[in-house]
């Protein structure tokens, strides 16, 4: 039996490393990334109304509400494909920073096809639900894997790796927005030279090793992002002089992470980045591992 109501956490990611290998002739790029689903969350309540339509509110009035957010384009994609004729009222209650690198428009469209397939029954596979999902984003298939994964492809291709190191997150997005399609076509890959070691870090995972995981975090697209907005790498510095591990920048950025060795270091370390005014939304989280339910 399907369900009227359901209420779904949908987590953001980190990248621990990101790299690009090439652009390809559909102007697209071939990526390896180390993925991280980490404890931030955006909350969706999903209702079946009525009206036939597809009714979206949230909280957050900077974010569509309409055919553009990507929970409607995913509740659109299965009611055409299985001729649903119902009504669905959702509140989106955000959480995860927009348009900042912590996927979080793709994990609401991933929390939607996991809603959607349970409450009309359609029996998906989860093989299926990524199937839609990259109809809608390169990243909605890891969204709906969660965890510890490799990326690669466009971001399609996933393997899921041992579970990341638990250890305190502290996430800090300044106040700009940045586009991933900017970052992309700005930028020449062929002229990177400093390319993060995946497969080491993959051993590095494999070993449980935290600090040499995190001696091997790098994005590539830092070399963009942080070209155009210099703030970034004084978040990165803030967080290193305060005790993390290591910090980078997460996907297009501009929000940057660190990794900590314990809480007390992870908040002293957000405090010192509110005080410094780089970033407003600063807050500390951990690794959310799938094992732990949705
Ligand atoms: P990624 O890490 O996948 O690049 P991102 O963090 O850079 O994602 P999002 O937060 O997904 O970016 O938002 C990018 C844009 O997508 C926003 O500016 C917003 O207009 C639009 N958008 C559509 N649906 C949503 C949604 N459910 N949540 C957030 N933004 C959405």
């Amino acid at each position: 039996m399907g369900k009227d109501k359901m209420y779904l956490r949908a987590y953001g990611k980190i990248n621990l490393a990101l790299d690009v290998l090439r652009r390809r002739e559909d102007g697209y790029h071939d990526v390896k990334m180390i993925m991280q689903t980490v404890g931030i969350y955006d909350g969706i309540e999903f209702c079946k109304t009525d009206t036939g339509k597809i009714e979206i509110e949230s909280n957050a009035y900077y974010v569509p509400t309409d055919e553009n957010n990507l929970i409607y384009k995913a509740v659109k994609l299965l009611f055409d494909e299985f001729n649903i004729k119902s009504g669905v009222h959702i509140n989106l209650k955000k959480f995860i920073p927009v348009a900042a690198g912590m996927a979080g428009g793709s994990t609401d469209a991933a929390a939607t096809l996991f809603a959607i397939n349970k409450m009309y029954d359609l029996g998906l596979s989860m093989k299926k639900l990524m199937e839609y999902g990259v109809k809608l984003g390169a990243d909605v298939p890891y969204c709906l894997m969660r965890g510890t994964a490799l990326s690669e492809g466009i971001g399609e291709k996933l393997k899921r790796l041992p579970d990341m190191v638990q250890c305190p997150v502290l996430i800090a997005k300044p106040p700009i927005s940045v586009s991933t399609k900017y970052v992309y076509e700005n930028l020449h890959i062929e002229t990177v030279k400093d390319h993060p070691d995946i497969d080491y870090m993959i051993d590095a995972i494999k070993e449980q090793n935290l600090d040499k995981i995190a001696s091997l975090m790098g994005n590539v697209l830092e070399t963009v992002t942080v070209n155009k907005y210099p703030e970034i790498n004084n978040i990165k510095q803030k967080m290193i002089e305060n005790g993390a591990i290591n910090s980078i920048m997460s996907g297009s950025g501009p929000t940057v992470f660190g990794l900590f060795r314990n809480e007390e270091d992870a908040y002293k370390a957000k405090e010192a980045v509110k005080a410094s005014g780089l970033a407003r939304q600063v807050y500390v989280t951990d690794m959310f591992l799938p094992k732990l339910g949705r």
